[in-house]
């Protein structure tokens, strides 16, 4: 058969040809903005003659550093178009992190958000592989900035070449865009999407037995572009033609139920407490969700009481998929079997608060004390995982060799695997709870917490312990309606016939937030350091 390349640059070219007046909705500073995917074929194409002009070459990074908007998309084909490579950077990271990974990648231009450029002008002594920034403004001026040399995005594109060809001899296995993910310890690690790699991926995103993304499909991802490419869902809606909704900046719970009311969302995605403070704004609002066909949740574990909620509340379906940066990022995703629709609704909810099964085109082994654990929904292991969306190494990083072994990504994940080949995480490696020699999964007992009514957050953690080596302390955030109405005595009740004596928690403490990572997760290292002499008697 004919071998032919899988590029990035051809997913828009699609959406021009075919999709020309399907539209991206995009909400800026200024307000929202509609543009057709021809619009946005021609505007990509300026883009990419501007940074040629500016000498952005085969190869050579292109940083962003924005929210989620049409010109954050524009940037997602524009470098892979011209055979650069897009550089997502996580806003949200701290200065030194921020100054670590534009380093690292050796950005050439930088691609900035007006609001976001106090973060950069912070580093801006220390990124000297920036040649040029380029604000991504919606007026006509330059707003006053330090940087320098810096343009502003509107007057090159006016002065682009909207003809502009996008890179014919492309090999599909070259650079397409990279990617930080946070490391426990020390700096954030590269990931590097080949073209290859983005096609493959957005082909199994659009697979019925996944998320079946369609032409028919209004899709607004709430991830953020710059974590794992908001899970790839720009290049697939685009390469798809499906409209697009994209946020913005500094986005709230009630205007996300606005947008999913007045555009008439049919799938979005993100991350568990953007879902858990949505639940609260549907509870106090009047909203039409009635469009919603799938909300993918992943990220971390889906609580089950909040997807019943949604579902049995709202009528809004929940798809829990679980991936990482390293893994493009779809790797499972749970949806029923024929044969499982009839069970009742309690068995149902459990099959899909689980993490799913392996979506078509990657492998996977669960490696426990005595190698491959048999599946039986109860022996623990390691998951592994390879395939053509799975990264093969960290970018220029002597730390590679931790996680890529034998062909193989050594995902941190401890999982179980049961006779339909359903996989359930029971908690990354470092997470796990090691109690008198027993694991203690701190995902199960976060999910029992998070089903009684009364806890809004809840997060469960290994502290130090004399006797034990560890045990589990929980912190637990109470909704609004119920504080100081509620005792840790109520939520120990509550646990005890769910769990062995022992897997319950040795105290139960209450907080007025959990401190988040910068893309969401609970960060449960901080709360380890705050609670690691807590047991010490
Ligand atoms: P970071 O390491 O910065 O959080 P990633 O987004 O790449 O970046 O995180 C991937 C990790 O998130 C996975 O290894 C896994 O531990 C966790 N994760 C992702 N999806 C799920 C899920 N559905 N359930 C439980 N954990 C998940």
């Amino acid at each position: 058969m004919m071998n032919g390349s899988l590029t990035v640059g051809s997913m828009l070219e699609r959406a021009e040809r075919f999709f020309p007046k399907k539209e991206v909705v995009s909400r800026t500073l200024s307000g929202i903005h509609r543009l057709t995917y021809k619009e946005i074929g021609s505007r990509t194409r300026r883009l990419a003659s501007a940074l040629e002009k500016l000498g952005v070459g085969r190869g050579d990074r292109v940083g962003t550093f924005a929210w989620n908007h049409h010109r954050h998309l524009e940037v997602y084909f524009a470098a892979p178009g011209m055979g650069a490579v897009l550089h997502t950077i996580n806003i949200r990271l701290s200065a030194e992190h921020i100054a670590y990974i534009i380093n690292h990648a050796e950005d050439k231009v930088l691609l900035v958000d007006e609001d976001l450029l106090p973060l950069i002008e912070r580093v801006r002594d220390q990124i000297p592989t920036v040649e040029a920034f380029i604000v991504m403004t919606d007026r006509d001026e330059l707003p006053e900035t330090t940087l320098e040399p810096v343009y502003s995005y509107e007057k090159l594109l006016a002065e682009g070449e909207p003809q502009f060809e996008f890179v014919k001899d492309l090999d599909e296995n070259e650079p397409a865009g990279m990617c930080y993910t946070s490391a426990t310890t020390g700096n954030p690690k590269g990931v590097v999407y080949s073209h290859r790699g983005i096609v493959l991926h957005s082909f199994a995103f659009g697979l019925a037995d996944t998320a079946a993304l369609s032409e028919y499909d209004v899709c607004m991802p709430v991830v953020p572009m710059f974590h794992a490419n908001a899970w790839g869902l720009p290049f697939t809606a685009t390469w798809f033609g499906s409209t697009q909704v994209l946020p913005g900046p500094q986005f709230t719970p009630k205007l996300l139920a606005e947008l999913i009311e007045t555009e008439k969302v049919t799938l979005t995605a993100g991350v568990p407490t953007i879902w858990l403070a949505m639940l609260n704004e549907l509870e106090s609002g009047s909203y039409d969700t009635s469009s919603l066909r799938a909300v993918i949740c992943g990220g971390s574990a889906a609580p089950r009481g909040m997807i019943k909620s949604f579902e049995t509340k709202f009528g809004i379906p929940f798809l829990h998929a679980y991936g990482m940066t390293e893994t493009a990022p779809l790797a499972t995703i749970s949806r029923l079997k024929s044969y499982q629709r009839d069970l009742d609704v309690e068995d149902m909810l459990d099959i899909r608060s689980k993490q799913g099964i392996l979506a078509p085109g990657l492998e996977m082994r669960v490696i426990g004390a005595n190698g491959e654990v048999a599946w039986d929904g109860v022996e623990m292991g390691e998951l592994l995982l390879r395939g053509p969306w799975i990264a093969d190494e960290y970018y220029k990083d002597e730390r590679s060799s931790e996680a890529f072994k034998d062909g193989w990504l050594y995902t941190g994940d401890v999982a179980t695997v049961d006779e339909e080949g359903t996989i359930k995480l029971v908690d990354r490696t470092k997470d796990l709870i090691k109690s008198g020699g027993e694991w203690i999964s701190s995902v199960d007992l976060e999910n029992a917490l998070m089903s009684h009514e009364s806890v809004f957050e809840a997060s469960v953690i290994a502290v130090p312990h004399s006797e034990w080596q560890e045990r589990p302390v929980a912190c637990v955030v109470l909704a609004p309606a119920y504080q100081d109405k509620v005792s840790k005595e109520d939520l120990m009740e509550f646990l005890k016939p769910q769990f062995a004596k022992w897997w319950l928690p040795d105290d139960i403490i209450f907080m007025e937030e959990i401190p988040k990572t910068s893309v969401g997760k609970f960060l449960k290292r901080a709360l380890r350091d705050q609670l690691k002499d807590h047991l010490v008697s």
